[in-house]
């Protein structure tokens, strides 16, 4: 018996991959995106007291209104957009499923959906699921900008949506206000929906700030704006997210999600709640600026050369041209067994990844003594 799969070329994501293989080889685990500190204390204690409180059941299908409240109340404090808590904002189970579920309740059967490539790996395979076609455009090497003519040349009269990612995973691109313009024209000429994936709004580098798709009105008027409080409380596993949309395109997405989760576990969002309201608890300063820099002094001597810093997010890629001549993926598993480092290799990211490219992504949110006992195995001489 022969299953129909509505995925036959996707196998097991690079991230479960490599941090399996970390595990397996006992590597220190700079592949995966999460921090392997502790959140703020905070979080817990306020879990562990919604708990005590007997708040086991359903929250609202939307999300708790204390989230959404002081999830519209940062956005606009840190990013100066202005989302309405009860009508435009929808609590999610991470920002995997909001993405989800906007490019659910938004794609039709044989439309076209522009991602940029290298992409998270999310995209193509939601795009698909919903019975479209992802388009990619690509990044160009070693700047991995946006190229908005290039997006312009692919559209046709079936495309009917653009993904964007700014800070951008893997590369750490970050959109200039000249880029929403761009895009905001786009979408206005060819009638495109926009789904912004903007998890990592809270962590950009060096004095940049952050430009949303929420802060431009004709933009926002067309845009599913997601985002994740795993990147912004160092809570990855808790898989809390949400979706900023005007209430039109909300009222959609919760058909969507109602369907796809309905709602999101209460105890979380209930501790998500009173953080996200504390303005010094969003704050990051230069927290993962300086283990940016760390990270990249420290690899001095070890024969990987940053790419240039990455502007936002948490990762920086690296060229490992002068180590090996091996493809990427083979690359980082041998770094994995030999040197005790796991990190991810950036061919994944692309459809059609340049067989030349000699890149890996480092992750960054690990405490300084990871990154230097990382630093340490790959500096020495192999064993
Ligand atoms: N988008 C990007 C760019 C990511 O790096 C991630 C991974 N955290 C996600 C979406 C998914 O976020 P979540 O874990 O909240 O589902
Ligand atoms: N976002 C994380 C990363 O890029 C991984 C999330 C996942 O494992 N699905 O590493």
């Amino acid at each position: 018996m022969i299953f129909p799969s509505k995925l036959p070329h996707v196998g097991t994501t690079i991230f479960t991959v490599m941090s399996a293989l970390a595990r397996q080889h006992g590597a220190v685990n700079l592949a995966q995106g999460f921090p392997d500190f502790d959140p703020d204390p905070r979080l817990s204690e306020r879990c562990v007291a919604a708990l005590a409180a007997g708040r086991h059941q359903y929250a609202p299908m939307t999300g708790l209104p204390e989230l959404r409240l002081a999830l519209a109340t940062a956005m606009r404090e840190d990013f100066g957009i202005d989302y309405d808590a009860d009508s435009e904002v929808t609590i999610t189970a991470g920002a995997t499923q909001a993405l989800f579920s906007a490019l659910g309740c938004l794609l039709h059967t044989g439309d076209e959906c522009l991602i940029f490539e290298p992409a998270y790996d999310s995209y193509g395979p939601a795009i698909l699921m919903n019975g479209a076609v992802p388009v990619p455009v690509t990044m160009k090497a070693p700047d991995f900008r946006w190229d908005w003519d290039a997006a312009a040349a692919k559209i046709t009269y079936r495309t009917r949506a653009i993904v964007v990612n700014s800070p951008h995973n893997p590369t750490g691109s970050c959109f200039t206000e000249a880029d929403l313009i761009a895009l905001e024209s786009l979408a206005e000429k060819h009638g495109l929906w926009v789904i912004s994936d903007e998890v990592y709004a809270g962590i950009v580098h060096d004095g940049r700030r952050h430009f949303s798709c929420g802060s431009r009105e004709v933009l926002r008027s067309r845009s599913f704006v997601c985002m994740s409080f795993g990147k912004t409380f160092h809570c990855t596993g808790w898989k809390v997210g949400a979706c900023l949309a005007p209430a039109a395109l909300s009222a959609e997405f919760r058909k969507a999600h109602q369907f796809t989760t309905f709602s999101v576990n209460t105890p979380a969002q209930a501790a998500l709640a009173d953080l996200c309201a504390l303005r010094e608890a969003r704050r990051h300063g230069d927290f993962f600026e300086q283990r940016r820099d760390l990270l990249i002094s420290s690899l001095a001597g070890s024969g990987l050369r940053p790419l240039r810093p990455c502007q936002g997010s948490y990762f920086q890629l690296f060229d490992y041209s002068a180590l090996s001549d091996e493809n990427d993926l083979d690359f980082a598993i041998r770094l994995t067994r030999e040197r005790g480092v796991a990190s991810i290799p950036l061919s994944p990211f692309s459809a059609a990844p340049d067989p030349a490219q000699r890149l890996i992504r480092l992750c960054f949110a690990k405490k300084p003594e990871t990154l230097l006992a990382a630093a340490e195995r790959l500096v020495s001489e192999p064993g």
